[in-house]
């Protein structure tokens, strides 16, 4: 398929805001392209090569890119930066010197999905010496053959600000429209989704085989299961009550999540967020392989920090100075050497475990293990009373935990892979002092700073997000809290997100200075939940044209650096949260 094709699409889906129109406009992109071809457009549509596990950079520095314009431009780097600083956008900027550029010198190819698809793979796979002339001459070679508009998307794509905003749900519409003629094939699309973290391989698959073919979608050892997650709530009594009477409770480390798929051959580790951080935690791959018996296996666990004295579980912050290191890394491990607590079984040879009920998993998963030291499995107890509840609690706080998981036990408590629900309800020692759990927020927004702020930001808008909608809504400005040095950082951390307008998943009555991709994630607490007209998460499910707002936020000093944007808390969440503090205000009266 001709490259152009997509870059027009690209075009019309950048000029539409709405979910509706943009799905039309994928389903008709799908239809048109060749099956062969299909996974390839799915990556470049949300501006990747591969899945992000895989962690596969373009790794194309602006300068670079804009040297390669200015070759081909026949312009100085000087002029092309400048109009770069001018624009804001290398896209606008390619865009707009190859429609000046003289066409008549130059002999083109049309540039073809595959053509430039293979070509970014080149690049993102040159290294060593030479690896920027060659990456350079790559760039020139697709720049040359490309018409203005196409040049714009390659440009964007090239220095990773390709940003449709097309989400993936919106492309599984897509592909259960264009295969299966509605959205009713929405479901094993997802579902394969989610056992595959890999959205170009499942419409790689759907193209091939068919609907049957995903019906049939298998899980591979290596390619991360999208992680199932808890819902939350505040008493043991509700809790049980929601649970049917009973539960089995686990243990909540605070730690870090971890998913091992465990080959004879390999161990790979992949995070809450799923990237692979096998060789950030090469011990715990080597404890895994040593004391998992089976052939192969998927399984899950808490990794946490211990103290090589007391033996004592250490709190969060200690094991994320092992997160992200490049050097020393055997080093850090004799140095904050970790446990794992392991609370699940998604996969164990050759069969697919995630429809097993789960306390039929947690039998397979202490038949496998043979508990060491570091190697443990999660402490579980069956509760049906809630006073017998608030005892376990206390000891796990005791014994250093955050709280409780308290687990469906009943026949349909299957893993749901991608999914928030109430097969697994969390229990948190906050609510139990009735202070108000931490809100994990997404700056979507900045406002410049005066006075002492002056040249930085003054605050940060920050949202939650809606997964219904798969819209971030805004819930607070946030000022207070940040260290001075944090603070002044604020911009040159925030730049690569910068953009010019609101990201089109944004949800916000606000005008703020800047806008930003929402990326990060920050904890913040607040002294109270109230009604405002000025914010729009949870808009209108409380009392018209209301949504909710922070009181006095603050963050924390916690960048959660192991969530990713999506796994922000929900606008469900905090209505959730804000009824629940209004039943306490109503009982304190
Ligand atoms: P939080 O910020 O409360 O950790 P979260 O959004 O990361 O929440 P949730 O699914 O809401 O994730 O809470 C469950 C998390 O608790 C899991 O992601 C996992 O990392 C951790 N955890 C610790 N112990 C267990 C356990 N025994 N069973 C399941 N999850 C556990």
């Amino acid at each position: 398929m001709k490259y152009v094709k997509l870059a027009e699409v690209f075009d019309e889906i950048e000029a539409t805001s709405k979910r509706l129109e943009m799905t039309d406009l994928l389903v008709k992109l799908i239809k048109d392209t060749p099956r062969d071809e299909i996974s390839k457009v799915v990556y470049l549509l949300q501006g990747k090569l591969y899945p992000d596990y895989l962690g596969v950079e373009l790794g194309i520095a602006e300068k670079l890119l804009i040297k390669a314009v200015a070759e081909i431009a026949g312009k100085s780097e000087n002029l092309v930066d400048g109009d770069f600083k001018k624009s804001g956008d290398l896209g606008l900027t390619v865009e707009k010197l190859l429609q000046r550029k003289s066409q008549a010198t130059l002999v083109k190819r049309p540039l073809t999905v595959s053509s430039v698809y293979d070509t970014f793979d080149k690049i993102a796979h040159a290294a060593g010496s030479g690896s920027v002339d060659l990456k350079i001459r790559l760039l020139r070679s697709l720049l040359n053959d490309a018409s203005p508009l196409e040049g714009k998307f390659i440009a964007r794509m090239a220095v990773g600000k390709l940003r449709l905003g097309v989400a993936d749900m919106t492309v599984l519409d897509a592909l259960a429209i264009a295969y299966g003629g509605d959205k009713s094939a929405r479901e094993p699309l997802e579902r394969a989704y989610n056992l595959s973290s890999d959205l170009g391989y499942v419409a790689s698959v759907v193209a091939k085989d068919g609907l049957a073919g995903v019906e049939k979608f298998k899980i591979t050892v290596g390619r991360p299961i999208r992680p199932m997650l808890c819902e939350r709530l505040p008493s043991a009594r509700e809790i049980l009550e929601k649970l049917g009477g009973t539960g089995a409770a686990e243990y909540k480390y605070d730690g870090l999540r971890v998913q091992a798929h465990i080959t004879s051959k390999e161990v790979h580790l992949f995070s809450r967020r799923l990237e692979n951080i096998t060789d950030q935690f090469p011990d715990v791959a080597r404890l895994l392989k040593k004391t998992i018996k089976a052939k192969e296996a998927i399984v899950e666990g808490e990794c946490i920090a211990v103290d090589i004295h007391t033996g004592d579980m250490l709190p969060f912050q200690v094991i994320s100075q092992r997160r992200g290191r490049k050097h020393e890394i055997e080093k850090m491990a004799e140095e904050i050497p970790v446990t794992i607590f392991l609370f699940d079984v998604l996969y164990l040879n050759g069969k697919d475990q995630t429809l097993t009920p789960y306390l039929e998993r947690r039998k397979q998963l202490l038949k496998i293990i043979e508990p060491s030291e570091h190697v443990k499995v999660a402490e579980q107890v069956e509760a049906r009373d809630p006073d017998r509840l608030e005892q376990l609690m206390d000891e796990a706080v005791a014994s250093g935990c955050e709280g409780l998981v308290v687990k469906n036990t009943s026949e349909q408590s299957v893993y749901q892979a991608g999914a928030r629900g109430w097969l697994w309800i969390k229990y948190k020692r906050s609510y139990k002092a009735e202070v108000q759990d931490t809100f994990d927020l997404v700056p979507i927004g900045a406002f410049a700073g005066r006075g002492r702020r002056a040249g930085s930001y003054g605050a940060l808008l920050m949202a939650v997000y809606n997964p219904k909608e798969e819209a971030f809504e805004t819930l607070c400005k946030l000022g207070s809290g940040f260290k001075d040095e944090d603070l002044l950082n604020l911009p040159k951390m925030m730049q690569p997100y910068l953009i010019k307008q609101k990201h089109p998943r944004v949800n916000s009555l606000m005008q703020p200075d800047f806008w930003f991709v929402p990326s990060m994630v920050l904890e913040v607490a607040a002294d109270e939940i109230t009604l405002s007209p000025m914010h729009t998460c949870g808009w209108g499910l409380i009392r018209p044209r209301s949504g909710l707002a922070l009181r006095f936020p603050r963050f924390t000093g916690n960048w959660r650096k192991d969530k990713g944007p999506e796994d922000a808390t929900t606008s469900q969440e905090s209505v959730e949260m804000y009824r629940k503090q209004l039943k306490q205000i109503e009982a304190e009266a």
